[in-house]
């Protein structure tokens, strides 16, 4: 998840179809049609391009003239790409009919542009921690380690990592309540947030699964799918926060509670992909969803008397803190954790806390409603 990830990114963003047809334009003046074919393409193929934030790595003229190079040459020093392997003219130089398609051309295209930034940027932070320089960032992020084309190992990790605990978490909960606990005459359970709780546990999974593809491979579709599916699990968090804090159980007092934040974070959602990706708006909106729901917990843990309220405390106290790792931002460790990746691998083990906290309010809401039914 990258709710954070804005804090590093400077407002000026540049597209990675900016950038690269900008430069291509100096080396084909002739090409008008060829202009708006791309542009045409690029509105229909939006999606499938990277956001590159402007970052002080990649205004540097050497890495600048590698990439120029490079998508001439194919080569950076003695590593040489095959997706760069196009004449000018946008034709493919060898190979049989299927391979000369455009669509395998955008693709080779886009390839070899993703290439020979990673290459270019491996044999800029080369030289300058040479001459002892601190690592820089391009294009909004971290020089990071490639693994079998995997842009952040580490991040990929332990998202991963996540997933799997919050589906053992949601696993281990749904055995409590129709297997370990007593249920009702119709064999439902007796606690009265279970619906709510599965649903979270789904909006989990799922923005962890988008947290694992964005960090694989870092274009606008998956980055948004990752900012997207991490703001509705946010969204949804407030509302359970809510409605589990003040007892709401009637449905159509959820229905009332929860009406305006859901269509408040679906605007969200639709104003940030259809109208405008507002890195510090988003921020804002994220921060005070995050606090408010911390506080309603942490008060109401308090309050309320619950008897696991240690656990609440401490998922809240120790995921501010953690926080902290994000606005740190450090660079990669050894090319691999940076403060982003540290602060995923954090949330592991509070997150097998947050179910063990869920599983523990289903039996004492479960014994509760038992006692005042005898
Ligand atoms: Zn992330």
């Amino acid at each position: 998840m990258l709710l954070l990830d804005g804090l590093g990114a400077l407002p000026a963003v540049l597209t990675d179809f900016e950038e690269k047809f900008v430069i291509r334009e100096k080396q084909l003046p002739d090409q008008q049609m060829v202009r708006c074919y791309w542009i045409s393409l690029f509105l229909t193929f939006s999606c499938c391009f990277g956001v590159l934030h402007a970052s002080i790595g990649d205004a540097d003229p050497s890495y600048r003239s590698c990439i120029n190079d490079c998508e001439i040459t194919g080569c950076v020093g003695d590593i040489c790409f095959p997706h760069c392997n196009f004449s000018s003219d946008g034709a493919s130089v060898d190979g049989p009919w299927y391979m000369q398609e455009p669509l395998y051309l955008r693709w080779k295209q886009w390839d070899c542009h993703s290439d020979c930034k990673y290459h270019c940027m491996v044999n800029r932070e080369k030289d300058r921690a040479a001459s002892g320089y601190e690592p820089v960032k391009y294009h909004g992020k971290w020089p990071f380690k490639r693994v079998f084309g995997i842009q952040e190992p580490a991040s990929v990790v332990f998202s991963a990592l996540n997933l799997a605990m919050h589906f053992h978490g949601w696993l281990s909960f749904f055995i409590l309540l129709h297997y370990k606990l007593p249920v009702k005459p119709d064999k439902k359970p007796y606690y009265d947030y279970a619906g709510l709780w599965h649903l979270y546990g789904l909006l989990a999974l799922n923005s962890w699964f988008w947290s694992a593809v964005f960090h694989s491979r870092d274009v606008e579709l998956t980055e948004r799918l990752d900012y997207f599916s991490a703001i509705a699990l946010l969204g949804y968090s407030l509302i359970v926060a809510i409605l589990r804090s003040f007892n709401v159980r009637l449905e159509a007092a959820r229905v009332m509670v929860s009406a305006p934040l859901l269509a408040f974070v679906t605007t969200h959602i639709l104003y940030l992909n259809n109208y405008k990706l507002d890195y510090g708006w988003n921020m804002k909106v994220c921060v005070a969803m995050g606090v408010a729901q911390l506080l309603i917990w942490a008060i109401w843990g308090g309050v309320s008397g619950h008897p696991s309220r240690w656990k609440l405390w401490f998922v809240i106290v120790t995921g501010a803190l953690a926080m902290l790792l994000e606005i740190y931002d450090f660079p990669p460790y050894e090319g691999f954790v940076d403060a982003h990746a540290a602060w995923h691998a954090t949330t592991i083990p509070l997150t097998y806390l947050w179910w063990s906290f869920v599983k523990d309010d289903a039996e004492f809401r479960t014994s509760v409603l038992l006692k005042k039914a005898k």
